[in-house]
């Protein structure tokens, strides 16, 4: 991964990778190997409280206290779903809520899966999404990505949660097998936020650190297409695209980033997607009622898809209350699936999970903006 872009002006301590915390280190005079001390700390123990770390003096945790800002996120509130779905609402050192999903057992091997936010609210105006509604608040900066899972992760060892399935098969570090595979799918577009993901992405595997292998990173993309570019040529991680309409004028109308990047624009960036490492491109296609859920649409599908090495992920549409579309019948998904798998193409109907939390993705940020508009 060659080095991010990212300015970190305001000595934000978590998101400063291990070298430029080891200059940092040197630039206080104090010794080099602190910074190795302070890195596996925070981005191994998950101890995002300077005050915690006490593998280094008083002394040097006040001066860090007084050098460095520190924005990491905190749990607010922790909703958990009879499916075992972990639904956390997040606070950000300013007062904003984010949200993370926990879903255990989430792949059929039975791997646990983290879904983080990247933004508070999303600018790409997706009508079909609820976090659409809330307009971009700001981007989330590294420190406030990566303490996403951390504080997750001290949450899952700390409370009665017990996982049956941790893998001892790979590589990452014992923490990281909690949580075994990272999506960028929560509030948000990543590639809209491409400096900072990149660096969480960094932080994330870095030995020192958790060590997440990239291949069990997703970042997911409404269709962003310069930075598709960049993160394929940057990075190792996969990637998938919320794809959601075979015609632009369908996509143009439910995802207006169309209007800048067509469908053919965006096939020809995933199609340029370095894929060596990576097994395959994940297309996402929510499947909303009469808009794009016809057989034609199936078909188109298969043209549009067949010459990529990909799995389909449909995802019958999650009905809210802010939104006019509304959720296929069953028949209709499976009929849609069907013209996707004679054509050999690997495609999966993602079931729902957490739906009594509301653990769909945007879904706590759409029970906030309602509340709020009950409040107005
Ligand atoms: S679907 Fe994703 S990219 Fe589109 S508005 Fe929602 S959060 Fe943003």
């Amino acid at each position: 991964m060659t080095t991010a872009n990212f300015s970190n002006e305001n000595n934000d301590l978590i998101a400063m990778p291990f070298g430029e915390l080891e200059s940092f280190m040197a630039s206080i005079n104090e010794k080099r190997f602190r910074a190795g001390q302070i890195f596996r700390a925070i981005h191994k123990q998950g101890l995002l409280n300077i005050d915690e770390v006490t593998s280094i003096s008083l002394v040097l945790r006040k001066i860090l206290q007084e050098k460095t800002t520190n924005l990491a996120i905190t749990i607010d509130k922790v909703f958990i779903s009879t499916d075992g779905t972990r639904k956390y609402q997040l606070k950000t050192h300013d007062g904003h809520i984010v949200e993370s999903v926990f879903i255990p057992n989430a792949s059929s091997k039975g791997r646990n899966t983290i879904c983080i936010s990247s933004q508070i609210g999303c600018a790409m105006g997706c009508t079909f999404c609820a976090t659409a509604a809330m307009k971009l608040v700001r981007q989330l900066e590294p420190s406030e990505i990566v303490s996403q899972i951390y504080v997750v992760i001290n949450d899952l060892k700390s409370s009665a949660w017990k996982n049956p399935q941790i893998d001892d098969s790979h590589e990452e570090s014992k923490d990281a097998r909690i949580i075994h595979n990272i999506v960028y799918m929560g509030m948000g577009e990543p590639l809209h936020n491409y400096e900072n993901v990149k660096r969480s992405i960094e932080l994330l595997c870095d030995q020192k650190g958790l060590g997440y292998a990239a291949k069990r990173i997703t970042v997911s993309s409404c269709g962003v297409v310069k930075n598709i570019e960049r993160l394929g040529k940057e990075t190792d991680v996969h990637i998938a695209i919320s794809l959601n309409a075979t015609k632009d004028e369908v996509r143009n109308k439910i995802m207006p980033v169309n209007k800048k990047w067509d469908i053919a624009a965006l096939l020809k960036a995933c199609k340029n997607f370095p894929i060596k490492t990576r097994r395959r491109i994940t297309f996402e296609y929510v499947l909303l009622k009469d808009i794009n859920d016809s057989n034609e649409d199936a078909n188109k599908l298969v043209e549009l898809l067949k010459s990529f090495k990909c799995k389909i992920n449909l995802i019958p549409f999650n009905e809210h209350p802010l939104s006019p579309f509304k959720r296929p019948v069953q028949n209709r998904v499976l009929e849609f699936q069907n013209i996707l798998i004679k054509s050999n193409l690997s495609v999966f109907i993602r079931s729902t999970r957490g739906d009594d939390v509301d653990a769909a993705c945007g879904m706590l940020g759409a029970k906030k903006l309602e509340d709020a508009r009950e409040n107005i």
